[in-house]
């Protein structure tokens, strides 16, 4: 078999993804499956499906259309990142929905599907204080009015994504914020909005443990299926698997070499300076992986081992007492960064299990 590979163990994403739908659901809130970070891998896709997700979200439209090559017209799949305004056809061709801010892009998204024929669904974003993406609560009114008669266009509903770049949470505050301004627009507008997506796995403690859960009928959940975590703390799920991925890389260089590096120390490859401390002779191993296929940080390592430093194409290791052997694997348990970046690494092998 082929190294560095990540093992991605499908039955326990199904499963996961099967325990957080029926969770859900009783609450009466539905799950987007977000596959942005098996890039858009159509196999855990259809698991995801299979699963019982009520549809599939992705950032990237490369990823939306490599999951309609292979899945079909059927699944419903909504870009979860505000459309360039460069790729607003291909978003129209290709996703059912794509989650919006701006007017300009709304407007082109309705120009598009007009003169190709097709109604495109706007889920409108709000920003409740986490500062990322989201029309100001303030301008959400006048923003609907302006929507709410582009031909070819409908507002499916509003969203909004907390703890992702400041970690403001979700919590009742906000929900409620949110809830309020669903009533808001629909009293005012005299419309009915079916989509209240009120976040991704940082909401799963704030689902289940509130019991009213207001307008909001949606989550949209990546890691929580991936990893069984929720993201305020990353506290495991009760009965969801933690290690459906693993990643493996080969033994390059075994020797016992010193602990303390010589010479004049300045700084390393990515600009930082080291300061080590003296314990002797070590077992060092060399495994043929690094920055570029994970992030060394993310890697749950072997019992008895540590990480000694990390190049672009190097994961140095201490091995403790077990010298390792050239040629043999080592297996690491993974988090969402180093996912990120093995997916997206033409270097690491990936194969279903
Ligand atoms: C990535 C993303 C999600 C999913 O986040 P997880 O933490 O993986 O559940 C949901 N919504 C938006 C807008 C996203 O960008």
């Amino acid at each position: 078999m082929s190294a560095p590979r990540l093992e991605i163990n499908v039955a326990k994403i199904t499963a996961n993804a099967k325990s957080l739908v029926d969770l859900l659901n009783t609450r009466g809130i539905s799950v987007t499956g977000v596959t942005k970070a098996a890039l858009g891998c159509p196999i855990i896709a259809s698991a995801l499906i299979s699963a019982g997700v009520n549809g599939l979200g992705d950032s990237r439209i490369e990823n939306i259309e490599r999951m309609r090559a292979s899945l079909g017209d059927g699944p419903h799949m909504t870009l979860i990142r505000a459309p360039m305004l460069s790729q607003v056809e291909r978003v129209v061709r290709h996703a059912d929905t794509s989650f919006n801010t701006e007017l300009a892009v709304i407007q082109a998204l309705s120009d598009t599907a007009t003169r190709l024929g097709r109604v495109h669904g706007i889920v409108l974003m709000v920003e409740l204080g986490d500062l990322r993406e989201g029309v100001m609560p303030g301008d959400l009114l006048d923003m609907v009015a302006a929507i709410l008669p582009l031909p070819n266009i409908t507002l499916q509903g509003i969203g909004t994504n907390l703890a992702c770049l400041n970690g403001a949470s979700p919590d009742a505050n906000n929900m409620t914020a949110l809830s309020n301004h669903a009533r808001k627009i629909e009293q005012g507008f005299g419309v009915k909005l079916d989509v209240i997506s009120g976040g991704n796995s940082a909401n799963i403690d704030w689902a289940l443990t509130q019991t009213d859960h207001g307008r909001i009928n949606n989550l949209r959940l990546g890691e929580a299926i991936l990893f069984g975590r929720e993201t305020l703390g990353r506290m495991p799920i009760e009965g969801l698997h933690l290690n459906a991925f693993t990643l493996i890389a080969e033994v390059i260089e075994a020797k016992r070499k010193p602990s303390l590096a010589w010479g004049t120390i300045a700084q390393n490859a990515f600009g930082t300076t080291i300061s080590l401390s003296d314990r002797g002779r070590v077992s060092q191993a060399i495994l043929a992986i690094g920055r570029q296929d994970c992030d060394p940080d993310g890697l749950t390592l072997p019992v008895g081992t540590q990480l000694l430093g990390s190049s672009s194409d190097h994961l140095v290791m201490d091995t403790g007492t077990n010298p390792a052997i050239i040629g043999s694997e080592m297996s690491f348990g993974i988090n969402y960064a180093t996912l990120l970046r093995a997916m997206s690494s033409p270097f690491v092998e990936k194969l279903m299990v």
